[in-house]
């Protein structure tokens, strides 16, 4: 879509549209710095470092990150973790029992599950056999209540990016929202789809600092969209989703951009030398393409050689289920330590 043609309003819920959201005492008073007095939200006036409330916008926190990813703060939202923010464009967008949604597994549970949880149908178009989205498939399943197609670039499990030219074409085609989910955009060579925010207003880009980033525990989950569309969920968010403590850690660590890029350096380095080394495996028969800190693999019997690793004390997820995935294993990309030790094992199965 492109802006002339695009409204958010046609796709946001009435009554998310006619709310008036909760205003907590930290929207109400914004500190100028200067030195207060806080009677204002019933808290314990005893300093311990977290007896105040939290940042409602974390204004901190998104202006570091909307520097480093060279948007504004009002094209930015933070949540507890991926999963609250894509819950929040199901409950912004979706009518519960009449619209519905499109995703294409082999992929990433959770967008099916929230689907479920908010009573919203959910279609699904497999990708094809190199993991493509099947675009001509897909632009049929959407019918005039299909408001939100997922996308996961690179796709967990299948490890690959999508083609820019099969995106872009879903992106310019369907008139809901195309929310592209780049948790691995970090492990991959290809640019975020954050640089076309300004190109497609119905383009949501979600990231999160649980993977590259390291902080998995903290639960920091970050959404990029036009303004017209983060102010809608800013409407509906919790006024205090993101706590103190996960604010602070964020922000020290987001700051550190040294460490972070050579983790993720070392996180590359290994997964080459896994894939080199996995090639010497006598029962993996394939070895998937992957941009990101996961490699798929194809067995000759997936749950048999699951539970042989269990046994020998290393947990890897089995994929064998899934649609497209028979036989197969995902193992993530672990220290030089952990990953000699998965190698020495599979050898000697
Ligand atoms: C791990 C992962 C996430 C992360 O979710 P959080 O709630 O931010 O931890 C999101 N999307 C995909 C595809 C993932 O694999």
């Amino acid at each position: 879509m492109n802006a002339a043609q695009f409204d958010i309003n046609n796709l946001t819920r009435e009554n998310v549209k006619s709310l008036k959201p909760y205003s907590s005492a930290r929207d109400e008073y914004v500190s100028d710095g200067s030195e207060m007095i806080f009677l204002d939200a019933n808290e314990n006036p005893y300093e311990n470092g977290v007896n105040r409330y939290p940042d409602p916008q974390q204004r901190t926190l998104k202006k570091v990150l909307a520097d480093q990813k060279e948007v504004t703060v009002d094209n930015v939202l933070l949540g507890n973790g991926s999963d609250e923010v894509l819950d929040l464009i199901f409950r912004a967008f979706c009518e519960p029992k009449l619209d519905n949604i499109i995703t294409l597994p082999p992929t990433y549970g959770m967008y099916k599950v929230l689907a479920n949880i908010n009573n919203i149908a959910e279609r699904e178009v497999l990708l094809t056999k190199t993991f493509e989205p099947n675009v001509p498939e897909i632009l049929d399943k959407v019918d005039e209540q299909t408001k939100i197609i997922f996308l996961c670039s690179p796709n967990n499990p299948t490890g690959n990016s999508f083609s820019e030219e099969n995106v872009i074409q879903i992106i310019e085609s369907f008139k809901g929202l195309v929310v592209i989910d780049e948790a691995y955009i970090d492990f991959s060579n290809h640019p975020s789809w954050i640089l076309k925010l300004e190109e497609y207003p119905n383009l949501i880009v979600t990231q999160t600092l649980s993977k590259a980033y390291g902080m998995a525990g903290i639960r920091l989950g970050l959404c990029y969209a036009s303004k017209e569309i983060i102010e809608i969920l800013n409407k509906i968010k919790p006024p205090y989703n993101v706590n103190e403590l996960t604010q602070q850690k964020a922000l020290h660590r987001v700051l550190d951009v040294t460490a972070i890029t050579s983790e993720v350096q070392h996180i590359l380095d290994e997964r080459k030398k896994i894939i080199a080394s996995l090639k010497e495996v006598s029962f993996i028969q394939e070895i998937y393409h992957t941009d990101a800190n996961f490699v798929l693999v194809k067995v000759d019997d997936a749950n048999k050689r699951y539970e042989q690793l269990l046994q020998k004390g290393i947990v890897v997820r089995n994929r064998n289920t899934q649609p497209l995935c028979e036989n197969t294993l995902r193992f993530t990309v672990g220290t030089s330590i952990e990953n000699e030790k998965l190698m020495k094992v599979l050898k000697q199965l």
